[in-house]
């Protein structure tokens, strides 16, 4: 049979337990009698990472700004427990973290629709893709616990004589303090890759934050976003009829409540963090949440939102039936085939993105899924059939 041909390899990072699993089966069920398959393969298993004191995880990145794209399995990110379960030399950071701090982007998380699952919100008909600034703020912050008599100052040293600002005097009471910070550089960054994964989706961007009450670092933010904006992307944005949007975020979450959705929502990394898992609920399924990294020189990641459902993966190890959603795996390959398809000008290869896409949305919206689904799913004249984890890859497979 003939098969798909591809120019430069993907960057292929495997992973940890269930997903590791399932990554192979993607692989050997609908990739591989399609697709003459060209990836640069790097093992970030937990073991492999051990094995080379994780400098695996630092060459994968290193291969991603090389070659442009990646694709990427779920990682266990391992602590005390998997210190001992692994036996580790040492407490090996997060992958994604390692990565991020390589490719210094922003992650941009998209939930996949499926008709007969009603996201929670029903006004809600289109996805909200949900970037978050993945540097700084309180990810980066130091703390300190107070005592009652202390006085807290912020104190900035420079050559020019510097600043020291009266933070609080804890006259009554002990207490709690912290500092953080961000870069001009890195917000730059985050508004650049906002406004130009807009352009690439076509659609409009919002952005918010609490400047009305930090009126020095969040109005940075803003103001960073509206200089670029205004100087760099405002009239490719009126060219192809999309809006770019300021709004404080209390009023932003409002009005995102009461929308149909299909806009990107930019969000500073605390507010990411915590509205990219209400959003991701509110579309029905973690298992059904994409997510891609985007670096401001323009390199792309792509990975499933969730973990390694270690607890899919041990029933797997006893021999027992699995029923793990393989969706959001699937569409990291499909995001990284159709992004290498665009920029090696490869319409086959897009287009095969597009029919596994479609082949594994009809399964689902003719009634074949995994358990996690069957509680949200809902179609009239549609018979509902639970299918394990194999099953489903054969029903997908059945209709490519
Ligand atoms: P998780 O792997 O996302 O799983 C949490 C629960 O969500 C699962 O137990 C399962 O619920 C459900 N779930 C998630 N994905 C599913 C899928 N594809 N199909 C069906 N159900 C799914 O999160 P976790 O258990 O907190 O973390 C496990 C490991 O993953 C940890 O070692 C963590 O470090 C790592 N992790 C990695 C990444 C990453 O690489 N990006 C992200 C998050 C976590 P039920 O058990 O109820 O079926
Ligand atoms: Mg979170």
């Amino acid at each position: 049979m003939h098969k798909i041909q591809m120019k430069t390899p993907l960057v292929e990072m495997d992973g940890d337990e269930m997903t590791r699993v399932i990554w192979q089966l993607v692989k050997d069920k609908l990739i591989l009698p399609y697709v003459d398959l060209k990836t640069e393969y790097y093992d970030l298993g937990l073991e492999n990472r051990e094995k080379t004191l994780d400098q695996v995880t630092v060459d994968s990145a290193i291969a991603t700004l090389r070659l442009g794209v990646a694709v990427k399995c779920a990682t266990i990110t391992p602590n005390a427990q998997r210190v001992s379960e692994y036996n580790l030399s040492k407490m090996w950071k997060s992958p994604n973290g390692t990565i991020r701090a390589i490719l210094d982007g922003t992650v941009f998380r998209a939930p996949v629709l499926a008709k007969g699952i009603t996201p929670l919100v029903p006004t809600w008909t289109q996805p909200i893709v949900v970037a978050r600034h993945a540097y700084g703020d309180i990810y980066r912050d130091v703390e300190a616990r107070a005592k009652k008599g202390d006085k807290a100052y912020l104190l900035i040293e420079s050559e020019e004589g510097g600043q020291k600002i009266n933070l609080f005097e804890f006259a009554d009471s002990d207490g709690v303090v912290l500092e953080q910070y961000n870069t001009d550089n890195s917000i730059s960054d985050f508004a650049r890759s906002c406004f130009n994964f807009a352009i690439s989706q076509k659609k409009d961007l919002w952005f918010s934050t609490k400047d009305t009450i930090s009126k020095t670092y969040d109005h940075r933010f803003k103001d960073i976003f509206q200089e670029i904006y205004d100087i760099e992307f405002k009239a490719k944005f009126e060219e192809i009829g999309i809006e770019y949007f300021y709004t404080l975020i209390d009023d932003a979450v409002a009005r995102i409540m009461r929308s149909k959705g299909g806009m990107i929502w930019a969000l500073k990394n605390y507010d990411g963090d915590v509205l990219s898992d209400m959003v991701a609920t509110v579309f029905g399924s973690l298992a059904m949440m994409t997510s891609v990294l985007v670096s401001p020189q323009g390199n792309y990641e792509y990975e499933a939102a969730h973990g390694t459902v270690t607890r899919h993966y041990y029933k797997h190890l006893k021999g027992e039936e699995t029923s793990t959603n393989p969706v959001a795996t699937i569409f990291a390959w499909t995001g990284a085939f159709r992004k290498r398809g665009e920029l090696d000008s490869l319409p086959e290869l897009i287009a095969f993105a597009d029919k596994l896409e479609k082949a594994v949305m009809d399964t689902i919206e003719n009634g074949e899924m995994t358990k996690d689904l069957i509680g949200i799913f809902y179609r009239d004249g549609v018979k509902v059939k639970a299918l394990n984890t194999v099953e489903f890859f054969d029903a997908v497979s059945n209709r490519m």
